[in-house]
């Protein structure tokens, strides 16, 4: 018995993912696809597949590139109490008062939507589909990380509160058990958005604000919870993983009244919006009547890079989980 029990603690991984989980970013940018005029509809609906395999590039790419980490989070808490106005909002003035060092290391990501939406933007207006296509995929991304609460603190995965393993739960393990069966995503239509930094910035308050419940709600019911019924375990491709329960997961989905689901649908609303946004603002051009179509040899080389490296390599920065 001893021995059985001592195997089993040898093959026991530990079933975290990425930031909103591979499963969640692909599940948000499908999604999103469906709000779209149908002017865009034409581009997007025959690409969704494209659109929903490379939402997870950026999180590939933390692999291979250094300044990766810093464009998927932002620590509010390191500025101070809610609502942290000793931040500026705008890069430029945020610059002044803090070194571009120090802005990097607590992460820059509603900054960094606003740089994808204008290369975006800019892909539009110069009618290359393939840029299109491969930026709508990656400001998807980072739009959606913006939404997680985990992202915007510095505890993000309850590694100061002895809770390590949350990040995971929330973003992945919450979504791949209810967004298929559960949760509805058909919310209506994309709108234009005439200020998208204060937009993402008004995303991101909401999410360092609800850090606080989604940490705390878990510390509440972990130790309500019998102890021996709070992991479960599962064979998957020949290992054992060890994820937290169906019935520890549905009871903590039902003390944060299903703030997954509402930021997750919020995530679509605002990767459609953004994709209309920049195409509005591009002069709205003819979807059908695009240039570059094809990726270049380069572009492909680049793809099958992001997929070994993220198979290969550990993450030497800050990662989600
Ligand atoms: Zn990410």
């Amino acid at each position: 018995m001893k021995r059985i029990a001592l195997l089993f603690l040898l093959v026991v991984v530990y079933s975290d993912t990425f930031s909103w989980g591979f499963y969640a970013h692909k599940h948000i940018n499908t999604h999103a696809v469906f709000l779209l005029p149908p002017q865009m509809m034409v581009l997007y609906k025959p690409h969704i597949h494209f659109l929903s395999e490379h939402s997870v590039d950026p999180d590939k790419r933390r692999y291979m590139v250094q300044e990766e980490g810093a464009r998927h989070y932002i620590d509010m808490d390191h500025y101070g109490k809610y609502p942290f106005e000793s931040l500026p909002r705008k890069w430029e003035e945020a610059l002044k008062q803090y070194s571009e060092d120090t802005l990097k290391r607590y992460g820059i990501v509603p900054w960094w939507i606003q740089t994808m939406l204008n290369r975006l933007t800019n892909a539009f207006k110069v009618k290359d589909q393939a840029k299109i296509l491969k930026l709508s995929a990656e400001i998807g991304h980072y739009i959606a990380d913006s939404h997680v609460p985990l992202h915007a603190c510095s505890n993000h995965n309850g590694q100061l509160t002895d809770q390590r393993g949350i990040h995971g739960f929330w973003e992945s393990r919450i979504p791949e058990l209810l967004a298929e069966k559960e949760w509805d995503f058909f919310i209506g239509k994309a709108g234009y958005i005439s200020n998208p930094l204060q937009f993402t910035w008004n995303r991101v308050l909401e999410s360092a604000a609800a850090a606080d419940s989604v940490l705390l709600s878990e510390k509440k019911l972990s130790a309500l919870f019998p102890a021996d019924q709070k992991f479960s375990f599962e064979h998957r491709n020949g290992v054992i993983l060890r994820q937290y329960s169906t019935d520890y997961t549905l009871a903590y989905n039902r003390m944060m009244n299903n703030m997954v689901e509402r930021r997750m649908q919020q995530s679509v609303y605002a990767v459609a919006s953004f994709w209309y946004t920049a195409w509005v603002n591009a002069g709205q051009p003819d979807l059908k009547k695009l240039s570059y179509k094809t990726f270049s040899e380069l572009e492909l080389i680049e793809f099958e890079k992001l997929d070994a490296a993220w198979t290969d390599v550990y993450p030497k920065d800050k990662i989600c989980n």
